[in-house]
């Protein structure tokens, strides 16, 4: 159980397990490229050059540091805790995928790889990763279930300008588990001279730890921000999860501030019914799925369920490792918000601070609102707005206006 000596930040170990989580379970063909890619990438977090290189990415193309914006008039609304945004939709390409993206192709090049592949749900991260491969000058091929391209046309558009190749997958829910499973099989094919960019904190190690490490720069910046804003450190830190990197971005660098509380929020969907939900820590079980062992939704005979969520980045079945070991250390708690909180919050933000999340950041605001009117006036909670709704915006406007939007 939590004590205030333990250190939260010693996971994982040398084969990538959080305790009884993560691990790498892989067709015996990419063990050869996974311990590569470990390798290089233990050197690489040694070498300044790497580090220097990276830096100079985030600050120039990417736009970091982002903002912490202090929500004044939301919190006012609310009547509780002052609340601060961490700005990752003001990012280049509009969400945080970009601080992973650009880390791995700097890794690819090392790896001397000509080739990149990554699968995508909401087409956020495809976008991202059509970007670096554009400016590292690397053909690209991005799998994406054929009900995301047709719910994400859009991102899809961009890919292509970006010089990338989508390839729709059709099989089975046609979503990002199938456009996971597509991915892997070509990477088994390919693997001398391709890397897999995978999007998010899941797979088979290194990918949870390594994505991970690409995305402290949020929390890291988010705590050096507050405590010039505020002088003190927050609270409460709330994230969505989805596969779960922008939340371990900002957390891990809080895990040992005994003091601060931190929540995940995971797509409620229509509510906590079979199929018609993603929470996995809402009646998920132990199980094995695309490179890892964790909390995932799957029926007695380990079938994967299906999932859902008006948020095509939440929608998957698998939760990352990290947080499993968060949730049963008691670190960190997992909640749900649903399709209509998620898109409350949407139009709640827009109208009063001018700002339009992504509606997979909308979860996180879901929970602020539920959460923030019974906090004290001078508590703090900083929440991560993951990416910005541009992309959502066809979507919410079905919803909300009940009118289809033609581009
Ligand atoms: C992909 C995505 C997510 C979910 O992915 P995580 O790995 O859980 O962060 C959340 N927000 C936005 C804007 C995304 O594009």
């Amino acid at each position: 159980m939590t004590t205030a000596a333990t250190d939260f930040t010693t996971q994982p170990d040398a084969h990538g397990h959080f305790g009884q989580y993560g691990g790498m379970f892989v067709p015996e063909t990419l063990m050869a490229a996974l311990t590569e890619l470990s390798d290089e990438y233990a050197r690489a977090r040694k070498d300044p050059t790497f580090q220097a290189e990276l830096d100079d990415l985030l600050a120039n193309y990417v736009g970091r540091p982002t903002p912490l914006y202090f929500a004044k008039r939301w919190s006012e609304e609310l009547g509780g805790a002052k609340i601060y945004l961490k700005r990752e939709d003001l990012l280049h390409t509009g969400a945080h995928k970009i601080n992973n993206a650009v880390g791995q192709i700097l890794l690819a090049k090392r790896l001397g790889k000509t080739r990149i592949i990554a699968e995508t749900g909401a087409g956020q991260h495809g976008v991202a990763t059509a970007t670096v491969a554009a400016r590292a000058g690397l053909e690209c091929v991005i799998y994406m279930g054929k009900v995301d391209t047709e719910r994400q046309a859009l991102n899809v558009a961009r890919m292509r300008f970006l010089g990338a190749e989508v390839r729709g997958v059709s099989a089975g829910q046609a979503t990002l588990k199938e456009a996971v499973n597509e991915a892997m099989r070509d990477w088994v094919t390919n693997v001398r001279h391709t890397h897999y960019i995978l999007g998010t904190a899941y797979g088979a190690h290194p990918y949870p730890m390594m994505v991970r490490d690409f995305h402290r720069v949020i929390g890291l910046e988010a705590r050096r921000q507050i405590l010039e804003h505020e002088g003190r450190l927050p609270q409460l830190l709330i994230a969505c999860v989805g596969g779960g990197s922008n939340a371990i971005g900002l957390f891990h660098p809080f895990l040992n501030d005994a003091d601060v509380r931190m929540v995940g929020v995971e797509a409620g969907g229509e509510g906590i019914i079979p199929e018609r939900h993603a929470a996995r820590f809402q009646g998920g079980r132990l199980g094995v799925l695309q490179g890892a062992k964790t909390w995932l939704l799957a029926n007695e005979d380990g079938q994967i369920e299906l999932t859902h969520s008006v948020s095509a980045g939440l929608d998957y079945a698998a939760v990352g490792p990290e947080h499993a070991w968060l949730h049963d250390q008691g670190r960190a708690d997992y909640t749900y918000a649903t399709d209509d909180e998620a898109l409350a919050a949407f139009q709640s933000l827009a109208k009063i601070e001018g700002i339009i999340p992504a509606l997979e950041s909308s979860h996180a605001l879901a929970h602020a609102m539920k959460v923030a009117p019974g906090m004290a006036k001078d508590d703090l909670i900083i929440v991560n707005v993951s990416g910005r709704g541009d992309k959502d915006v066809a979507q919410a406007a079905r919803f909300v206006f009940g009118e289809e939007l033609k581009f």
